[in-house]
């Protein structure tokens, strides 16, 4: 028998990158989750906006379980059904003609960029080549993408960073219209900011951005890793602002907890990722396209994208409710199942103490930045456990409050 394993065992043998939670969750359903010792919890969190129809969803495991007895992996020497199958699914449901598959997020907005530099490249040459990207963005871990990422803590002290890259101030049209020129090959951001503290792009600034795009020739980059699959209650958030991107980047919901990160793009853009440009051992792994067929087919139904708007009418009410009771948030925003609760002047910078506190309640919950609380649950969480888990952090928060009263 295995002895059993603690948290004591990160420390020993993991690099200390993370800092996880004491509890250890053994197994999930839908929106609940058990430790190792049985206790339960609500999951508000879902994995970061990735398990985006919950823990074990049947259509999901079953996808799976199917695959598992077929094969498993073949490498792009050889392509395959499910990859052939979600390929199809996903330019038939979107604007895109063309789909590059890799295993996470930060790797599909890499090769967004490559692909968005090497076009500019064979277009206009080599002078091309300058990204916009924006303050407080977020777009990956691999060094061009946290580079290009604007939060310059996660991308300093690991030597010379990547040139032409400039960074403008989201929702500020005018920021942008001083650094683009002809020499902008690409302008890369998320419709919705997620990590930077769950901010919706305006109309207008979006719109602009297209604008701009076409007028200089440069490309427009949604990063949909957080917005897409469903979260909003659109398949992707560009088509609630009407706005289309030239290339756009899925993961973390598409697979609904297995690694997969998808690239979409038009055909004028494609070619240039011609043979041997670019690849991934494991983009278009068949057991990850199955499960990702699974997902989409499952989260683009009416069913499921209408009841997005349902859910954050009522998890918008409950974190007014929570704040207005005991005076913590300022303001509560987001879209869709992407929601963010902003702490009150008073409480700056403690969103992870109520993260904290909501885990003894039983509870899960993320954070966005010091300042914001966030909620990505499952897009189809029930009433009753939307229900149980604002019960559990209206207790959370009156804790929260009175430990900082008697601070
Ligand atoms: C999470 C995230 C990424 C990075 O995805 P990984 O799968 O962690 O590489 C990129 N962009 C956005 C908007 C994200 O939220």
């Amino acid at each position: 028998m295995m002895t059993q394993l603690t948290r004591a065992d990160f420390d020993h043998a993991m690099v200390p990158n993370y800092a996880p939670q004491a509890a250890i969750p053994v197994r999930g359903e839908g929106s609940r989750l058990w430790d190792q010792e049985g206790r339960e919890y609500i999951d508000f969190a879902g994995g970061i906006a990735v398990t985006s129809l919950g823990h074990c969803h049947p259509a999901l495991v079953k996808a799976l379980k199917d695959q598992a007895d077929k094969v498993w992996h073949l490498s792009n020497v050889y392509t395959n059904e499910p990859a052939l199958a979600l390929a199809k699914a996903l330019t038939e449901r979107t604007f895109a003609d063309k789909v590059y598959f890799c295993s996470s997020g930060g790797e599909a907005n890499e090769a967004a960029l490559k692909l968005a530099r090497r076009f500019a490249y064979n277009e206009h040459g080599e002078k091309k080549d300058k990204i916009i990207s924006f303050r407080q963005s977020f777009h990956g871990r691999t060094f061009f993408t946290v580079s290009v990422g604007g939060q310059p803590k996660y991308s300093q002290g690991f030597g010379p960073i990547p040139g032409g890259i400039l960074h403008a101030e989201f929702n500020n049209l005018d920021s942008v219209r001083e650094l683009m020129g002809d020499d902008t090959c690409a302008i890369i951001v998320e419709p919705l900011q997620g990590e930077g503290g769950i901010i919706p792009g305006e109309q207008s600034f979006l719109e602009g951005l297209r604008a701009l795009c076409d007028q200089h020739n440069a490309l427009l980059i949604f990063d949909e890793v957080q917005s897409g699959a469903g979260r909003t209650g659109h398949l992707y958030a560009y088509e609630h602002f009407g706005v289309v991107p030239d290339i756009l980047t899925t993961a973390k919901g598409i697979g609904g907890g297995f690694p997969l990160g998808v690239m979409l793009t038009t055909d004028r853009i494609a070619p240039a990722m011609a043979i041997g440009t670019h690849g991934s051992t494991y983009g278009g792994n068949p057991l990850a396209c199955a499960v990702g067929l699974a997902a989409l087919e499952t989260i683009d139904t009416p069913e499921v994208l209408e009841g997005v708007a349902y859910r954050h009418q009522l998890l918008r009410n409950g974190l007014e409710g929570i704040g207005q009771r005991h005076g913590v948030f300022q303001e509560v925003r987001g879209m869709g199942l992407l929601i963010g609760a902003e702490m009150a002047p008073g409480y700056a910078g403690r969103a992870k103490d109520i993260l904290n506190l909501a885990m003894e309640e039983g509870l899960m919950v993320l954070v966005a930045g010091p300042d914001v609380l966030r909620l990505a649950p499952s897009l189809v969480i029930s009433e009753a456990e939307i229900q149980s888990g604002l019960d559990k952090l209206d207790r959370a928060v009156a804790s929260f409050v009175a430990a900082s009263a008697s601070a």
